[in-house]
């Protein structure tokens, strides 16, 4: 391996071409500091998460333009009170402006539905397709624009450049090492970015952290995330937020294979309003926390691919029809299996069920529903997110489910600058981390989900003004 030394003065080094990476290169360079990013994919479309979203710039199922109040409480109320203040004021104080700032870039928006969750959805608007489709659509056209811009600010994006680790001066992040082919080389710089986009396709991580079985999870993403940032942050002594929660959602079981069933349709709607059983026939979790939090739950068991869904005619016939791209029928139409009985007991034995224990489950849901109880239920069941419904009316149908992890929402400690904290609430000079590579914002407890693109784009912005602002406390 050769190792020659590149040593470049940069202000901003972005670890990452995703949108927390772009756009805090295409805003360092606008505000006039010399600015690149360094991305391992080598196509000129390389894969992120970023270039296949289905590009919803939402902030907790909220319009990112509303009052800052609406959003600092959507955030505290989705995470249980877990995320951290300052973190959630930097993003409701800086949600507008970093929509408006992505539309002055070039990225052009459609108003999709009156609800407002979907006032800001990237153009050309993703199709109601199943499959992964994303070529020359609104998340894709906006990274193009991004890395436009950048490059006709003087600045750049190295593709086929992994970075493999921080250079560390004087407590300070100097730089990067780089791996290109063979040959290693470095950057310098008065900052580093990471924005490598989460851990949600490292094995290790996952068993460590999120699932005792990772390879039973269905990767609903492009796999380009592997923990590198969290990795090289810990190793120069950045703080870690809890790592257990991802953001993803109950898929069909066949979409292990069938790529016709990822990332569509979800099926969170069914398990929600019915019930997510084991091979014993018992519920595994509060189905009422919606399907982000169900899925974080299968991918806890001992075997997240033994789990079904079980729900009846009623669910199926309206709930099964709630979703932009609903179960009932693309479910059917792709090679998803649904099987459907006129009793429990024969449901059960299509889904390899405990008969018995299925049927007392149900017959204690439905009871404690009716009676209003359901909160003494084990596991108990809430109500306040989404409505619990009867398993009552024949016919019965189970899906068989798999947990679809989208990107880990846990990651490197940052402050409302985006700045990398240690332990001890003091900041990393020199070194800045945004989007899936973050923690402390999303998940919690309640794996509360915030929105992967406003996260990116909005701390991107602010680590590009910190460093533009010349401040570089330690
Ligand atoms: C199917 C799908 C649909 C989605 N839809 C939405 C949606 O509608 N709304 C929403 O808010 N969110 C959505 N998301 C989530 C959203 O896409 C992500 O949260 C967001 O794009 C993360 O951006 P990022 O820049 O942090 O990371 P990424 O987009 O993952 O980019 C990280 C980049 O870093 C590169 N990289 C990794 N390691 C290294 C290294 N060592 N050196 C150099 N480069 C490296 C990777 O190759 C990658 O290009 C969706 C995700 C998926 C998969």
């Amino acid at each position: 391996m050769s190792t020659p030394s590149s040593t470049v003065a940069f202000d901003l080094i972005c670890v990452g071409g995703g949108y927390a990476g772009l756009s805090a290169a295409a805003r360092a360079a606008q505000l006039g500091l010399k600015a690149v990013v360094l991305e391992r994919g080598a196509d000129e479309l390389y894969a992120c998460n970023s270039r296949v979203a289905g590009g919803v710039l939402h902030v907790s199922y909220n319009d990112p333009a509303v009052p800052p109040d609406t959003i600092a409480q959507a955030i505290t109320e989705i995470t249980a009170g877990y995320a951290d203040a300052a973190l959630v004021k930097a993003m409701a104080d800086n949600a507008s402006r970093a929509v408006h700032w992505l539309q002055s870039e070039g990225a052009h928006f459609e108003r999709l539905t009156t609800a407002g969750w979907r006032n800001w959805v990237l153009a050309p608007v993703r199709p109601p397709a199943t499959h992964l489709e994303w070529q020359g659509l609104g998340s894709d056209q906006g990274l193009r624009a991004l890395e436009k811009n950048l490059c006709e600010r003087g600045g750049a994006l190295h593709r086929n450049t992994q970075v493999i680790d921080l250079i560390e001066e004087n407590n300070s992040c100097v730089g990067v090492h780089v791996q290109r082919g063979d040959s290693t080389m470095e950057f310098r710089g008065r900052a580093v970015l990471l924005a490598d986009g989460g851990f949600q396709a490292n094995a290790d991580l996952l068993k460590q952290h999120i699932s005792p079985a990772p390879q039973a999870l269905k990767q609903r993403n492009v796999r380009t995330g592997v923990g590198d940032g969290l990795r090289m942050a810990r190793a120069v002594g950045a703080a870690v937020s809890p790592l257990e929660a991802f953001y993803g959602h109950v898929l069909s079981r066949d979409a292990m294979h069938n790529d016709r069933l990822w990332p569509y349709p979800q099926l969170d709607e069914l398990a929600a309003a019915g019930m997510v059983v084991n091979p014993l026939g018992q519920r595994i979790g509060d189905e009422g926390m919606g399907g982000v939090y169900i899925t974080n739950i299968m991918a806890r068991q001992p075997d997240p691919l033994a789990l079904s869904a079980v729900f009846d005619e009623v669910i199926w016939q309206g709930a099964g029809r709630a979703a932009g791209i609903p179960p009932n029928a693309t479910l059917i139409e792709h090679g998803g299996t649904l099987f459907k009985a006129a009793t429990l007991a024969a449901l059960a034995a299509q889904l390899g069920v405990d008969a018995a224990g299925l049927e007392a489950t149900v017959r204690d849901y439905n009871a404690a529903l009716a009676a209003g109880k359901l909160a003494a239920l084990k596991p108990a069941r809430s109500a306040t997110r989404r409505k619990p419904m009867p398993v009552a009316t024949a016919p019965f149908y189970g899906a068989p489910l798999c947990a679809g992890i989208t990107y880990t929402m846990g990651g490197v400690r940052i402050n409302a600058n985006a700045q990398v904290l240690r332990e001890n609430g003091s900041t990393i000079a020199g070194l800045y981390a945004a989007g899936a590579s973050t923690g402390g914002l999303e998940g919690g407890p309640a794996a509360g989900y915030v929105g992967g693109l406003m996260k990116a784009l909005t701390f991107g912005l602010l680590a590009a003004e910190h460093v533009a602002s010349g401040v570089q406390k330690s």
